[in-house]
C-alpha cells in the first residue's frame, strides 16, 4: 500500500476531479443524472436548465454525494444568456473541461403538414441552434482545457426517419451534422466532440412519445449516466462519432470518397 497518489491519479482518488463541466438539461432524466455521476466523479458540475426548483433538488443530491455544482436557470432558447454564460465561466474557471449538450425537446408527432410552425421552431431552437450557440459560445474555453470534452445527446430518430417525427428527427440530423462538423474543426487540438444515442429511456421525455409503453420495460437515466462520464473524461480518445448505449458500440458514420 501506498499513499502515493499513481501518475495522473488526481489526488483525491476521483476521475474528473478538478474539472469543470457543463450540463443542459439537468433538471430532469438524462441530465439529471449525468450532472450527478459527473459531480460524483469529482467533477464542478454547471447545471443548465429552465426549471429553478428541480436545479435546488439536484444540487441538494450533489452536495449529499460529496460532490459541488453551479445552477444556471436558463432557457437555451436565450442566446444572450448562453453568452454571458461562455463569459462567466471564462472569467470564473478560464477553461471548461467537458461540455454535455443534453437538453431537448420533442415537439408534437404528427404529420409534416399538420405542425405548427411555433413548434417546428421551437424544436430546431433548442435541439440545433442552442448547440450551436454552445459551441460558439464555449469553443475557446474547451480549447483551454487540457482535455476538453463535448457531448451531444442524439437519437435513433435522425436515421430512422419515422412518420410523425419530422421536427425531432430533422433536429437531430442536423445536431449530428454539427457536432461531426465540430469534431472536423477541432480534429488537431485536444478537443473531442462526440454523439451519444442513448436509446429509449425511462424518461418524461420518452412518457410523451410513448404513452402507452411500459416505462419498466426501460433501462433508466441512471443506467446511462456512467458512459456520459466516460466520454467527457480526458481518457476519451474517439471524436466526430457516435456512442450507441444500446449496443455499446461507437459508430464511425461513412464519410464520402
Ligand atoms: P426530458 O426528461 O424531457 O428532459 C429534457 C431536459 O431538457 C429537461 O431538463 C429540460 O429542462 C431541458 N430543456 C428543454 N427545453 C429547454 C430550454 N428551452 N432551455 C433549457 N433547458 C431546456 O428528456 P430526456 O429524455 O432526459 O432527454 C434528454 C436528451 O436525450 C434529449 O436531447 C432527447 O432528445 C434525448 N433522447 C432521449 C431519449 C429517451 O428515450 N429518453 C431517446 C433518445 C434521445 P427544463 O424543462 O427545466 O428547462
Amino acid at each position: 500500500m501506498s499513499d502515493t497518489p499513481l501518475p495522473g491519479t488526481p489526488p483525491s482518488g476521483k476521475p474528473l476531479a478538478n474539472r469543470i463541466a457543463v450540463v443542459t438539461g439537468a433538471s430532469r432524466g438524462i441530465g439529471r443524472a449525468a450532472s450527478l455521476a459527473l459531480a460524483e466523479a469529482g467533477a464542478h458540475v454547471i447545471a443548465v436548465a429552465r426549471t429553478q426548483g428541480a436545479l435546488e433538488e439536484l444540487d441538494d443530491a450533489v452536495r449529499n454525494a460529496g460532490g459541488s455544482a453551479t445552477l444556471v436557470p436558463l432557457d437555451l432558447c436565450d442566446y444572450d444568456a448562453i453568452d454571458r454564460l461562455g463569459a462567466a465561466i471564462h472569467e470564473r474557471w478560464g477553461r471548461l473541461d467537458a461540455l454535455v449538450g443534453n437538453a431537448g425537446v420533442l415537439g408534437k408527432l404528427m404529420p409534416l403538414g399538420h405542425i405548427d410552425p411555433k413548434v417546428w421552431s421551437n424544436v430546431m431552437d433548442v435541439n440545433v441552434t442552442a448547440n450551436w450557440r454552445l459551441i460558439r459560445s464555449l469553443d475557446p474555453l474547451l480549447r483551454r482545457s487540457d482535455a476538453g470534452r463535448a457531448v451531444f445527446v442524439t437519437s435513433g430518430a435522425a436515421s430512422s426517419c419515422r412518420a410523425y417525427w419530422g421536427p425531432y428527427a430533422v433536429s437531430k440530423a442536423a445536431l449530428e451534422a454539427l457536432v461531426r462538423t465540430y469534431a472536423a474543426e477541432t480534429a488537431t487540438t485536444p478537443v473531442r466532440a462526440m454523439l451519444l444515442n442513448p436509446g429509449p429511456l425511462r424518461t418524461a421525455m420518452r412518457k410523451a412519445a410513448m404513452p402507452g409503453e411500459d416505462p419498466d420495460t426501460l433501462r433508466t437515466p441512471e443506467d446511462l449516466a456512467p458512459h456520459i462520464v466516460r466520454l467527457a473524461s480526458p481518457d476519451w480518445t474517439e471524436s466526430g462519432a457516435i456512442y450507441d448505449f444500446p449496443t455499446d458500440r461507437v459508430l464511425t458514420p461513412q464519410k464520402p470518397a
